[in-house]
């Protein structure tokens, strides 16, 4: 049966779809409201939308909340990253608040909570991914979305941004492409 992930943010149904093998997944219904994300972290707001969804849809529902931690910023802006140039802010004006206040060469780190949520037996399982980085000079790369043009992560020798690796380079080493593969490897044992 397949998953439903609750979100309303196009990239991550692309991503997640693309890195999901062992379930098929199908975006939450219209007219379910996701609850706000006012959490002090990642793990209550993926809590409160995967409830949520699962509530609503009486089905097995997914979620995640993630973002990025400047070390500059004392980790900052966190579970605030989608919010962080305002409450409306573009990923674009969120990016280039980064570059201001962030100098380049410091440590930068994506971290994933990823929740499982089943209505009817009440069963929630939680799953981390985390992916480390320095700030770039400059932003570089058309791939990825959000903050990746800045994102050199240290699990790429080559120096490039995140958003200058291919998809399937970014599954390989991202916060997301962990914590979905920590949940692929338990849907597969309980299968
Ligand atoms: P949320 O998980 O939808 O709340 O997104 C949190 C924020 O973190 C968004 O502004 C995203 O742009 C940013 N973010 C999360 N994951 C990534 C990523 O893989 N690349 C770039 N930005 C990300």
């Amino acid at each position: 049966m397949a998953l439903i992930l609750a979100t309303r943010n196009p990239h991550k149904l692309r991503e997640f779809t693309r890195l999901l093998s062992v379930t098929e997944l199908e975006p939450l219904p219209d007219g379910i409201e996701l609850p706000p994300e006012t959490g002090d972290t990642f793990l209550e707001n993926a809590l409160a939308k995967a409830r949520a969804a699962a509530a609503a849809t009486g089905r097995a529902a997914i979620a995640d909340d993630s973002g990025i931690a400047a070390d500059a910023l004392d980790g900052r802006p966190g579970v605030r990253s989608a919010r962080y140039g305002g409450e409306h802010a573009s990923d674009q004006e969120n990016l280039e608040l980064l570059i201001r206040e962030v100098p380049s060469g410091t440590g930068l780190h994506y971290v994933c909570s990823l929740v499982y949520v089943e209505p009817r037996s009440g069963e929630e399982q939680v799953f981390e991914g985390r992916c480390d980085g320095l700030m770039s000079a400059e932003p570089r790369g058309a791939g990825g979305f959000g903050y990746d043009p800045v994102f050199l992560p240290l699990d790429d020798p080559g120096g490039r941004t995140m958003a200058e690796l291919s998809d399937g380079e970014k599954d390989a080493i991202s916060h997301r492409g962990r914590a979905l593969r920590a949940l692929e490897d338990w849907l597969s044992r309980r299968a």
